[in-house]
């Protein structure tokens, strides 16, 4: 199965999608890679879901990425006696770490870690910033806030702090026993972590995770865009993760850090997923809004490596339209007359390795002679990341001999990742990425290719090699 389109496509599951008929017509639409929100799935829920997808991964001949989003420290007000209450705006309201049933003056708040990270003049941002609040006074066992904005409240609302870095690592509990849960299938290929704050906490993570997963870091509060490079250099991804971000910072800045990260991840050569509201309004439509069109289509010309769908596959009523709709927008930006120049404009500079240095003359002598594919061999991925950084006008087929490098790339821009064995000798190599570019539906007899190694082949950084070949 051949895709028109070098973006990928990343499919939350959920209630709407979770069978494998459904699974399967979603990859058929264009899911490349398919998200399992642990703050929802059980661990029973998440090994059934892997099944599936990797029986529709069996079918399709095509290596699937599957992605398990933690929940992270996702911070909750307790209940009220009558579930809501409205308040006015200028009274005082308490969160209190002692009290069982909330009123109109004070509600439970079950997180010492909030107590102790919030200082007089913080903001607490309740429901998704419906309702603000600001810290007057804090004591260890309560904060008594001024209500700023917004009127009501209702049971376990989320609590967002864009002005308290939290002491808190970034693994809860919960997100502990997820992570083992999910490592112990040995069939996932991403995690994601919510709320990153800090680089330690991704550094944390990793000496969990040993490499058996690529960490994808969300970014979601302010204080991980003051460390942003830091994270990024520890990070395997990363997600702009818009819903929260969008909170805990003012809505309108996040289009500017939406440009700031994927351009940062560009340099660095690390995948970059942009996230929610994309085709929000086709939860319960079958056609998107215009001006959804227009960010999914502004994702794909800044050269995101995926777009993301979230309740709109997982939840919604139109699950296999949305995934259709982002295919369609994002194949049609890219055959467009405008992608090339936009997305090239920010190509990233080769840094001074041989593997950056193939890539770069791969693209030229590619898009020179016009040639009908790059095929790298690729064993780690790594050279099959600094591949698809030179974003060429030219498909790329990743060939590797394992699976979980292929199934990793499949979210990464341009790559048509194929399993393959390595050859034994350079001949033998040629000829195999000849079969496979035909066999896939790239080129065909009398069409040319570009083929990269690192000779001895399965030698990991020892990209040396380019050979332009003739097929037959
Ligand atoms: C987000 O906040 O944009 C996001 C992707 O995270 P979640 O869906 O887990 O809230």
């Amino acid at each position: 199965m051949k895709r028109h389109r070098n973006v990928k496509i990343l499919a939350t599951l959920g209630p709407s999608s979770s069978d494998e008929a459904m699974i399967e017509k979603l990859h058929v639409a264009g899911a490349d890679v398919f998200r399992i929100n642990m703050s929802h799935a059980s661990h029973d829920l998440m090994r059934s879901l892997i099944r599936r997808i990797r029986s529709v991964e069996a079918r399709s001949g095509r290596p699937i990425g599957i992605l398990a989003d933690l929940q992270g420290p996702k911070l909750r007000v307790g209940q009220f006696a009558e579930g809501k209450v409205e308040l006015k705006v200028g009274q005082t309201f308490t969160l209190d770490r002692n009290l069982a049933a909330g009123d109109a003056t004070r509600v439970f708040l079950p997180h010492p870690e909030i107590l102790e990270a919030v200082k007089p003049g913080h903001r607490l941002l309740i429901d998704d910033g419906k309702l603000t609040l600001r810290a007057e006074k804090c004591d260890g066992d309560s904060i008594v806030a001024t209500v700023i904005a917004g009127t009501r409240i209702s049971d376990r609302k989320g609590v967002s702090l864009p002005d308290s870095l939290l002491t808190v690592g970034v693994l809860t509990a919960k997100d502990r026993v997820d992570l083992d849960a999910v490592l112990a299938t040995n069939n996932v290929d991403w995690v994601a972590l919510s709320f990153v704050q800090r680089p330690e906490d991704v550094a944390e993570v990793s000496k969990i995770a040993k490499g058996r997963v690529g960490i994808m870091s969300k970014i979601e509060r302010p204080q991980a865009i003051e460390r942003i490079e830091e994270i990024i250099a520890l990070s395997d991804a990363l997600m702009v993760a818009r819903g929260d971000l969008g909170v805990e910072m003012p809505l309108e800045s996040v289009p500017g850090l939406q440009k700031q990260l994927i351009r940062a991840c560009r340099v660095a050569g690390k995948p970059v997923v942009v996230a929610t509201q994309m085709l929000e309004s086709m939860i319960t439509a079958p056609v998107p809004t215009r001006a959804e069109v227009s960010d999914v289509a502004t994702a794909v010309f800044e050269g995101a490596d995926a777009i993301m769908l979230s309740a709109e596959s997982a939840s919604g009523d139109y699950p296999v339209e949305a995934v259709a709709t982002m295919a369609s927008i994002a194949t049609e930006v890219e055959r467009g007359p405008y992608y090339p120049g936009i997305i090239y404009a920010q190509r990233a500079q080769p840094e001074a390795t041989s593997a950056d240095a193939v890539s770069l003359a791969a693209r030229q002598i590619a898009e020179t002679l016009k040639l009908s594919a790059i095929v790298w061999y690729t064993s780690s991925g790594a050279t099959g990341l600094r591949a698809s950084r030179e974003r060429p006008n030219v498909p790329i087929l990743a060939l590797s001999p394992i699976l979980t490098t292929a199934r990793r790339l499949a979210i990464v821009w341009g790559l048509h990742c194929v399993v393959a064995g390595d050859a034994i000798d350079l001949d033998g190599m040629v000829s195999k990425a000849c079969r496979i570019v035909c066999d896939e539906g790239f080129a065909g007899p009398g069409d040319r290719i570009i083929i990269s190694a690192g000779i001895p082949l399965g030698t990991p950084g020892a990209t040396n090699m380019l050979r332009i070949a003739h097929l037959q």
